[in-house]
């Protein structure tokens, strides 16, 4: 008798896969909660909490629409903690003649069960996870033979390929991006809605993992954890984000406040980056909501919120799968320093950085800007190898899967990548995070002032930064200008502003 084993990972919970439309008795799935996925990174305790209580949530639905479901607990007697050995004893014990997976998302993964499908002697297959807009080979096709990969292009040939606002082949209104009108800082008045969080008590789960040492960081109140581990919840989040945020979603996407955690950013990615949602109906949600309020949500809000997830997050995918595996190990401008200390405590008089870090060890949660703008900029600034940064981003972040944390962090962050992903490394002094925030009114550092007692580190490490990557940056013309400023500079001033860099940089674990 046939009996096909079907291997569900933890970021494949989408209940809409065609895989679960029939109930079949020679189909068992399982699913597993193991010490290589906890151990891989040192993750946030909200990450691993976030994922195992949706893949125990989904065990259960799986169970109760009457499909066969083994799910190895991480306490279970009989977990031997990997994928393959799990698999491996399975097979044997239970006569499975099949063995079949979804593709996964992460490079590790995929050549791991390719190469464990080898050893087996029984017939094995992989099947889409039937999630993204895009295949995994698209944008290389797309870009095939281009020299380079611009996110714009492949955005308007998304729009084109899902008729997304468009009309006809031209895109609705007749412009494709409106980011321009999508930079605005947060009046010092305006009182963000507060976000909708959700009270799941997820103490269980919490007592099992503290039985295991598993190294995690960050802070967790595990009776009331706030983010959605069912579908049900998933979509509520995208319901709040189309009646509450999406209305001011473009306006305030660059703009940050201290001690405001979410702003009007829809914190769907955990929920779409384990597959509870899909973004073809987070971005139908959102053109929904704009189509029956069109006096109140205006068209920039829609297409920025569009663009971040047909656009940007497709493309990180394509970017993935077309340069892994050698886009993990890039380094372009050769960075070789640790990240400071407090990157780990947020114990830092940089107040920019004390809040982004702080909410990230509280929430798992920074928003975009903050991640570019803030952490990424000032690790970027201090020349941080792109190991550090990117196993930090990988470590703390709920939403942080390989293929989009490396793309974001060593590409558009770091510029590791000699610009596949950014025509330009994202890099500022304090002037841009001052015109986007509030936080530099009450820091210890002063934003305004280059060198001496007080002066905003992000002044002297930003032309440090110019300085000591000319060879690298000089002929890029995006930059030009930077460097015209830099070549005019009083030679005791640049001497100034470097020496007061190399000091903040000896002295990075005091700032
Ligand atoms: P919103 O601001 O509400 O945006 C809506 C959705 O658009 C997001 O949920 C996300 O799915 C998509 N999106 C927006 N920007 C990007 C982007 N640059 N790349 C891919 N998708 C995007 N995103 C992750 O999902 N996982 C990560 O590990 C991750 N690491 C990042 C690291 C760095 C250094 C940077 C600069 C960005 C990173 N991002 C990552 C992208 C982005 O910051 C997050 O997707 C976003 O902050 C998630 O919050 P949100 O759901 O509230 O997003
Ligand atoms: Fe950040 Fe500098 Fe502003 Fe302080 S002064 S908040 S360190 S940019």
């Amino acid at each position: 008798m046939n009996k096909t084993l079907r291997l569900i990972l933890g970021d494949q919970l989408n209940i809409n896969h065609s895989w679960f439309q029939t109930v079949d008795d020679s189909v068992t799935y399982v699913m597993m909660e193991i010490r290589s996925e906890t151990d891989y990174a040192t993750h946030h305790i909200q990450k691993i909490m976030g994922l195992f209580s949706a893949m125990q949530n989904f065990a259960k639905e799986l169970k109760e629409q009457n499909h066969q479901v083994i799910y190895f607990h991480l306490n279970d007697d009989n977990n031997l903690q990997s994928f393959d050995k799990n698999l491996q004893q399975l097979i044997e014990k239970e006569g499975f003649t099949n063995f079949e997976y979804q593709f996964p998302d992460e490079y590790r993964l995929d050549e791991l069960l390719q190469d464990f499908c080898r050893t087996l002697t029984i017939s094995t297959s992989v099947v889409d996870s039937e999630h993204f807009m895009s295949s995994r080979s698209e944008l290389g096709d797309f870009f095939e033979g281009k020299k380079t990969f611009l996110m714009e292009s492949f955005y308007h040939y998304m729009r084109k390929k899902h008729n997304v606002l468009m009309q006809g082949d031209k895109p609705l209104t007749r412009k494709w991006n409106y980011d321009g009108d999508n930079r605005k800082k947060l009046p010092a008045a305006h009182k963000p809605t507060p976000p909708l969080v959700f009270n799941n008590d997820v103490s269980e789960i919490l007592t099992e993992i503290q039985k295991n040492n598993i190294k995690t960081i960050g802070n967790i109140d595990a009776k009331n954890f706030v983010w959605p581990t069912t579908r049900k919840q998933s979509l509520e989040l995208l319901d709040f984000f189309a009646t509450e945020c999406l209305s001011l979603f473009g306006s305030y996407q660059d703009a940050m406040t201290p001690n405001e955690w979410s702003l009007y950013h829809s914190r769907i990615s955990f929920s779409m980056n384990i597959k509870m949602i899909s973004p073809l109906e987070v971005i139908n949600r959102a053109i929904q909501e704009w189509e029956n309020r069109p006096d109140e949500i205006e068209y920039n809000q829609l297409e920025g919120f569009v663009r971040q997830i047909i656009g940007w997050r497709e493309y990180m995918r394509g970017i993935y799968w077309n340069k892994m595996p050698d886009y993990a190990t890039m380094n372009f401008f050769n960075n070789e320093n640790k990240l400071p200390d407090w990157f780990w405590t947020g114990k830092t008089k940089m107040n920019c950085l004390k809040d982004a870090i702080n909410q990230s060890l509280n929430f798992a949660y920074a928003h975009h800007i903050q991640r570019l703008m803030v952490t990424g900029n000032f690790a970027l600034l201090a020349g941080v190898h792109p190991d550090e940064v990117d196993a930090w981003y990988l470590g703390i972040y709920i939403d942080a899967i390989e293929w989009v944390e490396i793309t974001n962090t060593r590409g558009m962050s770091q510029f590791a990548d000699g610009g596949i992903v950014g025509t330009k490394p994202y890099v500022s002094s304090a002037a841009y995070i001052d015109k986007m925030s509030h936080y530099c009114g009450s820091c210890y550092y002063k934003k305004a002032i280059k060198t001496g007692d007080k002066a905003c580190p992000f002044n002297s490490l930003y032309w440090n930064f110019y300085d000591k990557n000319e060879d690298e940056l000089g002929k890029n013309p995006r930059i030009g200008m930077m460097y015209n400023v830099w070549r005019k500079m009083k030679p005791d001033d640049k001497a100034a502003l470097l020496q007061q860099a190399d000091y903040y940089l000896k002295n990075i674990n005091d700032l």
